[in-house]
């Protein structure tokens, strides 16, 4: 009864291998832990299977072996429902072995000659703990939709590629598909679910001919560790070439980011290539993308900048300058209003421009920290103006996609107003078209409250996004800003100019006024204003200063209008 019991809480393990030193070895090692019980060759251990098929929580299996070989026993194990829950590990000396017996369903290898003691134990234990619950090995290691490895199983298994094999030279890839989501949302899940399995079925069919394994790592995300290759770009179009068979409404683009081989972790090639696969994100000419040089570069310097945002604002190195923008309808043309722009001075490396850090921060959420100093910044601008001139100059300040997600964001406002004895106006908010098709409903309901309490939104970049006409109308906005790049060519291009009268005509019927921003030449200026342009921002008239500098505006519209 008691030694029942006993039996019943230790663990049974099948050892195959027709080296008695192997059997002695590995006896060693599991005895303590573990009942275990023995086979020297494949018939044999298919007998014990059968036997002990109920209690049985692992196999340790040789490859090699003469009457009946592993690769045999494994495949009988896997196909049999009484025992395809038992969990195999293969033993091998022959390192090609290991990926077919992955293939075939095994859950991980033991090397030969034998790892440490501890190695072989804990790669036991943990293929136990798996199999637990009596959940399929196989269902836990691989992606159910595509048949690939799982995520955790994938990096495991590159791991030990790159200890195993560090001659293959193996090649970090990254495959995603360009808005799976939306392709999902227009043509139903089950479409979505296709198209990843076709994918899936090509990336296998590819690693039938070279060495490699490959995942579903998330969602539309794909990592294939395999060894070098000559031509990305032919890869990318052997996979494209699959999606570009499937009818759709909308065509499937995909995009791949490569970390060619380099010794070492793949996690860490694998964060590579993904940093190069998201570098062509959105982008409709380039989908391929090399983790090279510069791009090791460019991490290094966002690194720094992320790393030195909190002293920058501490030590004041980050500086709102002020661009104003011009009435035009008025002769002369009147100071109607500025745009804070932020600037950071650093001490390093010198004057940074927004455009290499507001990306930057909006991606991992430290925007937040340069927009409320800006906004706080700004108010406080707007009063201290005031105070000194006796004029208002209210001024717009830039509002990320990602501030709208915040809770606080109208307490916030409120209070800069209230604590600046400011009234609404004076502090308008610029929010750019792309964020209002991103997230349509939490945006239109933001800006609600935002207008409800009387704060003026101004649509900016209007016609970099994808906003359709109907989308348009139902957009609460107060004033329109028009993508610099409608304005740059309207002296030379009768088509350009006739875009930029119909968006004037578009802001005609929503009843809301333009400011064209990015307006550079007297010709411009002009165009625009015969074409019925409101507000005019640019360097023709100044390009953004400090607000010390942008004093001298102030002064000079206070001369004109006296
Ligand atoms: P934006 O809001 O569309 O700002 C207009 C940009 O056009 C500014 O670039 C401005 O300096 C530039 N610009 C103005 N007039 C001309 C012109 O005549 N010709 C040309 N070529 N450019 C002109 P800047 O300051 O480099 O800012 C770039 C973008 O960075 C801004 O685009 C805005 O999206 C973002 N940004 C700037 N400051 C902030 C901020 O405080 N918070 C947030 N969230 N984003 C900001
Ligand atoms: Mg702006
Ligand atoms: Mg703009």
């Amino acid at each position: 009864m008691i030694q029942s019991k006993m039996l019943e809480r230790t663990q049974l393990v099948l050892v195959v291998d027709d080296q008695e030193i192997n059997r002695d070895i590995l006896g060693m090692i599991l005895e303590d832990d573990y009942d275990v019980i023995y086979a020297d060759n494949g018939k044999e251990a298919m007998r014990l299977i059968a036997e002990h098929c109920e209690r049985l929580s692992v196999i340790l299996l040789d490859l090699v072996m003469p009457e009946m070989d592993g690769f045999e026993v494994l495949e009988r194990v896997r196909n049999d429902e009484r025992y395809n829950r038992i969990p195999v590990i293969v033993l091998t000396a022959q390192k090609d072995a290991e990926l077919r017996a992955l293939q075939m369903g095994a859950s991980d290898f033991i090397t030969k000659p034998f790892d440490m003691h501890e190695v072989i134990l804990a790669r036991v234990g943990r293929i136990i703990e798996l199999s637990d619950g009596r959940q399929l090995i196989s269902a836990a290691e691989h992606d159910q939709l595509t048949g690939l490895y799982s995520r955790n199983f994938f990096f495991e298994y590159a791991e030990r590629i790159h200890r195993y094999h560090p001659e293959w030279q193996s090649d970090a890839i990254v495959l995603n598909i360009e808005k799976f989501h939306s392709i999902n949302a227009l043509n139903g899940r089950e479409f979505g679910n296709n198209v990843l399995r076709l994918l899936g079925r090509e990336i296998l069919s590819f690693l039938a001919e070279t060495e490699g394994i490959a995942s579903r790592v998330e969602g539309d995300r794909f990592g294939i560790f395999c060894r070098h290759q000559d031509d990305y770009q032919q890869l990318l179009e052997r996979f494209q070439g699959v999606l570009d068979g499937i009818s759709t409404r909308v065509s499937i683009r995909l995009r791949m980011g490569v970390k060619p081989w380099e010794d070492a972790d793949p996690v860490v090639l694998f964060d590579c290539a993904r940093a190069a696969c998201n570098k062509v994100r959105g982008d409709y000419k380039t989908h391929l993308m090399v983790y090279d040089d510069d791009m090791r570069k460019g991490e290094m310097l966002d690194q720094r900048l992320i790393n030195d945002l909190r002293r920058a604002v501490e030590e004041r190195e980050l500086q709102v300058y002020y661009q104003p923008k011009y009435d035009i309808r008025c002769d002369p043309p009147k100071l109607a209003s500025a745009e804070a722009l932020i600037r950071w001075q650093h001490p390093e490396l010198g004057m940074i421009s927004p455009g290499v850090f507001i990306p930057l921060f909006e991606g991992n959420g430290q925007i937040e920290i340069v927009d409320n100093f800006v906004w706080s910044e700004a108010a406080k601008q707007v009063a201290r103006w005031r105070e000194r001139f006796g004029v208002t100059v209210p001024v717009s300040v830039n509002v990320s996609r990602a501030d709208m997600f915040d809770p606080m964001l109208e307490e916030k406002f409120e209070r800069l107003i209230a604590e600046n004895g400011l009234e609404h106006e004076c502090l308008k908010l610029e929010v750019t078209e792309s964020a209002y098709t991103d997230n349509a409903e939490q945006m239109i309901d933001t800006i609600h409250r935002l207008r409800e309490k009387g704060f003026q939104i101004e649509m900016d970049d209007f016609g970099s996004g994808y906003s359709s006409l109907n989308m348009l109308s139902a957009m609460p906005i107060d004033i329109l800003k028009m993508d610099m790049r409608f304005i740059k060519n309207i002296e030379h291009s009768a088509k350009d100019f006739r875009l930029v009268k119909l968006v004037l005509d578009i802001a005609k019927y929503l009843g809301v006024p333009v400011v064209a921003e990015g307006v550079e030449t007297e010709n411009q200026f002009r165009l625009l204003r015969e074409a019925g342009c409101d507000i005019i921002q640019g360097y023709y008239f100044s390009r953004p200063l400090p607000a010390r500098e942008f004093e001298n505006m102030i002064e000079k519209e206070k001369r004109i209008s006296r």
